[in-house]
């Protein structure tokens, strides 16, 4: 066993766990799991078998479960034990608690009746794609699940068009066809990434534009956890090496008209000086 027994002063520790590989979890994590009065999950049976993992005993502490659907009964009774001085440790069921997933409404109460908040930090989907997925992260915005229903995506779509930062949505494998379509068709023809199954056997990361994602999705349909992470418009700056490749790649596939508009509309360019680019290779590649 990794875990150490340590002295916790009363108050409610949020502890982020494993996205997919069991040890990915901090060492401060396993204590804490250890060592906390009371023991609260969103999914107790996630959370038993992370602890059993890691050889940490429940011993006889509580184990309370605690999720979006129980929370207002629950949390009088979480309420309780830190009036009584108790350590609690929080995990939902992966990744870091409150990141499109519960903790929020614990986390608002506990801070407002001033006891102890804090957090054990770990892993998340979000940030474990931006460092993946080859786009710029200098500035994001993590806005979650899209709605499901088509005419209130489109509008949380249409609501982030102009926001200068990468983009970064959670999806399912179900609704991913369309939610990529939605945001070629409203964002445009943007740079994209589909990162699925992060830290796990089958990880995958597929880069491209919007469109070509659609295609990728359509010929081989993903399964399992998706981040999808987007590109802002026409912000990021032009590496010059990469336009001249996906110049090369269209160009090889259809008409310099043709090549020039998606390559120009995935890296946020002007049609014309794309144009004028491509061009120049189509003709050097004539003549070599
Ligand atoms: N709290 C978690 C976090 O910190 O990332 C997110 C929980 S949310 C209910 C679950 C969604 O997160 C999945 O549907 C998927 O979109 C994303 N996700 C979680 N784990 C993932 C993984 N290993 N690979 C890709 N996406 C993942």
């Amino acid at each position: 066993m990794n875990a150490k027994t340590v002295k916790l002063d009363g108050g409610l520790y949020f502890v982020a766990t494993p996205i997919g590989t069991a040890r990915d979890i901090t060492l401060r994590a396993l204590d804490i799991f250890a060592s906390a009065d009371v023991l609260a999950a969103e999914d107790t049976r996630s959370l038993r078998r992370l602890m059993d993992i890691h050889g940490i005993a429940l011993g006889d502490r509580p184990l309370l479960s605690y999720h979006d659907h129980n929370g207002a009964r629950v949390r009088p009774k979480l309420m309780q034990y830190l009036a009584e001085g108790r350590s609690i440790a929080y995990a939902s069921e992966a990744g870091t608690p409150l990141i499109a997933d519960p903790g929020y409404d614990l986390s608002k109460e506990v801070a407002e009746q001033g006891y102890l908040v804090t957090s054990a930090p770990g892993p998340t989907a979000v940030a474990t794609a931006l460092t993946l997925a080859g786009l710029p992260t200098d500035k994001f915005l993590f806005a979650g699940f899209l709605p499901n229903s088509k005419a209130a995506r489109i509008s949380a779509i249409e609501a982030l068009r102009d926001v200068p930062a990468t983009l970064v949505f959670y999806e399912s494998p179900k609704r991913i066809g369309a939610m990529l379509a939605d945001c070629a068709a409203t964002l445009g023809d943007r740079r994209a990434a589909m990162c699925r199954e992060l830290t796990k056997k089958f990880e995958e990361i597929r880069r491209g534009t919007l469109n070509e994602l659609c295609l990728s999705v359509k010929d081989a349909p993903p399964k399992g956890e998706i981040v999808v992470v987007i590109d802002r418009a026409g912000q990021s700056v032009v590496n010059v090496s990469d336009l001249e490749a996906d110049l090369r790649d269209a160009l090889g596939r259809m008409s310099v008209r043709d090549a020039s508009e998606m390559v120009a509309g995935a890296h946020g360019m002007a049609r014309r000086k794309v144009y004028q680019m491509a061009l120049g290779l189509d003709r050097a590649d004539e003549d070599g």
